[in-house]
């Protein structure tokens, strides 16, 4: 394994062994997909892409650490099967969008959402650069503006959805738009948050448990993001 050193691993190889070492990884599709999208190509450029914490992108918002971007995966990975679909709920840089068009591809659909229309923009060119750029160019990766609080309609129901910002509850839209038998991930508090994993059964009655507690950027209006008010 590379030398680990202040500004990180050296490469996303070794970032992603380093996580499989720690168990944190425990599969082997999951550790595939973080291996073909390398975080390198999502983070911008002056900070060191391979070191396991969170980093800014801008507009008051993060790129999630890589180890919560590996819990994320893991926690949704058998409601991300080939065919199957999957949104992202403030998708920042496209990170994980991208990871979930890898793992839902050839005929799966991930859609990423962000209230932020800058950062839709970044993430657009990230992911042209990134393994998943066919699948962009294909449409079974979309990249779109909007309230993700709204989930979105037009592709509904998903297999997974996950949340990338702290909701201090669960907007009711992206229950509404959960397939049964598919699975939520989303924090949920305020300062203090809950990584929720929310199951919904065949017959619709949901099943939730907390993961872990995390601390996410506020799942919240752009105005409220940029400005504090
Ligand atoms: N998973 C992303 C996390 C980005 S941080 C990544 O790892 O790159 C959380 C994101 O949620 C920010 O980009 C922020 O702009 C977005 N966000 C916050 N509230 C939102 C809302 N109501 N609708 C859509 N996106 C939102």
């Amino acid at each position: 394994m590379e030398h680990f050193w202040s500004r990180g691993w050296a490469d996303n190889s070794s970032l992603v062994g380093h996580l499989q070492q720690y168990g944190v990884i425990k599969s082997s599709r999951v550790a595939d997909v973080m291996q073909k999208i390398d975080r390198g190509l999502f983070v911008p450029e002056g900070n060191s892409p391979y070191l396991d914490t969170p980093m800014a992108i801008g507009y008051n918002a993060t790129i999630s650490a890589p180890h919560m971007h590996a819990t994320c995966l893991e926690l949704l990975k058998e409601h991300l099967q080939p065919g199957m679909r999957a949104l992202d709920i403030g998708s920042g840089t496209g990170y994980l969008t991208a990871c979930f068009a890898m793992m839902v591809a050839p005929q799966g659909r991930a859609v990423g959402v962000d209230h932020i229309p800058e950062l839709v923009t970044v993430s657009i060119e990230n992911v042209k650069k990134s393994e998943a750029a066919l699948l962009l160019a294909d449409g079974n990766l979309s990249l779109h503006v909007g309230d993700g609080r709204l989930g979105w309609p037009d592709l509904a129901p998903y297999d997974a959805i996950h949340v990338g910002a702290a909701a201090p509850e669960v907007p009711k839209p992206l229950i509404e738009q959960l397939k049964p038998g598919g699975r939520m991930v989303i924090p949920v508090g305020d300062f203090f948050q809950d990584l929720q994993v929310i199951d919904k059964q065949l017959d619709g009655s949901l099943k939730v448990h907390s993961e872990t507690s995390v601390r996410y950027v506020p799942l919240t209006s752009s105005q409220e993001q940029l400005h504090g008010h």
